[in-house]
């Protein structure tokens, strides 16, 4: 395993925003109007010598100004920097009909620009969840007054601040009704050097969600939530509908169906990648179900539409929470390999191979198993080094998790979370 660091930007809830909203303002008021000094300059300078200026020029030049230090140093030559990066990719263009960077917000009486703040600019603390961050020196007031804007916070995802390997900017960003906190971290992540041994395989699916194989284990996680949530709603939705189109019900119901299908599909991805990482999985194996199955029973509930939206939400999920844990995501074509119409045990693929009501059947070595367990399989197949390559030739001792009793884990609807489905025994 190797570390890797990658930037991740945690917004937050600025939760004292009353007290530091007047501070903000007038500090997002002065970014804008220092852009518009940086603006103007930049025109003069052009006008003059034919020359754009760059942000480190710009700097320079405005050192001195007075809106330089309406903001703390590094906060001002942030924004200068922006607009030096603002006329290069406006050049690199090269169209002769684009314009150049205009001035911030003309017709906004009080403009809020973004301010961002580096090292020097703002003290962190992760376990109250507060940040200072640093007054341009024309904004203190008096000289009993704070020098800094205390902002006390709440992260907006699950991640907390504690576990960033280090945070390199604060930006106070105004969302049109508040500002909230956006930090970019540096997250330190496990990279394996080599293919780790531990591959798992995912197959999505109309039926079951997902198939996740890991080795000599499998889980199944079936769709109702998904298909329940489409069927009951659907009537809500259109069974309301008049002449005006959408009812005020209808809306609600589009509304609360699109927030329980983004959940679940959480849910259910957190679920998978825990599951992976406490098996020490390195790679994944997953395809999106697009192209295939079309042979597949949709079923009264089985929306395709739906279904291509979920998938693909729920493979970026996958991917975005497995680079977190230090877990590689391959996307594998699906079509190209038929995973669904091979044996996972022998690798014949006939079309003799048959899927009945979920199980499939090899008529070579007389498998019968799970038929989604069986694609899964053959999914992580692809990224296990020992079995890449493998078209048709089985392999000797293959730890194979479809031979055994899949474990069902189902979304609650109470709890919001996937568990484990209580085993029945006889
Ligand atoms: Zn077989």
């Amino acid at each position: 395993m190797s570390n890797q660091v990658v930037t991740r930007t945690v917004k937050a809830t600025i939760t004292n925003h009353s007290q530091v909203r007047d501070d903000l303002d007038s500090h997002g008021f002065a970014a804008s109007k220092l852009w518009n000094v940086g603006r103007w300059t930049i025109g003069r300078v052009w006008d003059a010598i034919g020359h754009i200026p760059d942000a480190d020029e710009l700097t320079s030049y405005l050192k001195s100004h007075d809106r330089y230090g309406d903001l703390h140093s590094q906060s001002s030559q942030r924004v200068l920097q922006e607009l030096g990066e603002a006329f290069v990719s406006w050049y690199e263009q090269d169209d002769p009909d684009a314009n150049p960077p205009g001035y911030r917000k003309r017709g906004d009486q009080h403009p809020r620009s973004t301010v961002t703040w580096k090292d020097q600019g703002f003290k962190l603390d992760t376990e109250y969840n507060r940040v200072r961050l640093s007054k341009g020196a024309n904004q203190k007031t008096s000289r009993y007054a704070p020098d800094y804007i205390l902002c006390e916070f709440i992260p907006q995802t699950e991640r907390t601040l504690e576990d960033v390997q280090s945070v390199q900017t604060v930006c106070a960003v105004w969302t049109g009704e508040e500002w909230e906190l956006h930090f970019s971290c540096n997250v330190k992540i496990d990279v394996s050097e080599e293919n780790g041994e531990n591959t798992a395989g995912i197959d999505l699916g109309v039926c079951n969600t997902a198939a996740v194989s890991i080795g000599d284990e499998t889980l199944l996680y079936p769709g109702n939530a998904l298909k329940e949530d489409a069927h009951y709603f659907r009537h809500q939705e259109y069974d309301t509908e008049g002449e005006n189109g959408p009812s005020q019900h209808g809306e609600w119901a589009r509304q609360k169906k699109a927030r329980r299908q983004a959940h679940f599909l959480h849910a259910l991805s957190k679920d998978i990648v825990e599951q992976c990482a406490e098996r020490d999985v390195e790679t994944i194996a997953v395809g999106h179900p697009k192209n295939i199955r079309e042979d597949a029973d949709w079923g009264r509930h089985g929306n395709k539409r739906l279904h291509d939206w979920a998938f693909e939400m729920l493979i970026s999920h996958i991917e975005y929470k497995a680079e977190e844990r230090g877990i590689n995501v391959e996307r594998v074509d699906e079509a190209a390999l038929k995973t669904s119409k091979t044996c996972c045990r022998c690798g014949s693929e006939a079309d003799s191979n048959r899927v009945e009501r979920g199980l499939y059947i090899c008529d070579t070595c007389e498998l019968v198993v799970n038929a989604d367990c069986n694609a899964a399989e053959n999914m992580r197949a692809t990224v296990t080094p020992s079995q890449q390559g493998r078209t048709t030739t089985p392999l000797p001792d293959r730890s194979n998790g479809c031979l055994a009793q899949p474990s069902v884990r189902l979304f609650n609807k109470q709890t919001g979370r996937v568990a484990l489905q209580e085993q029945v025994r006889p």
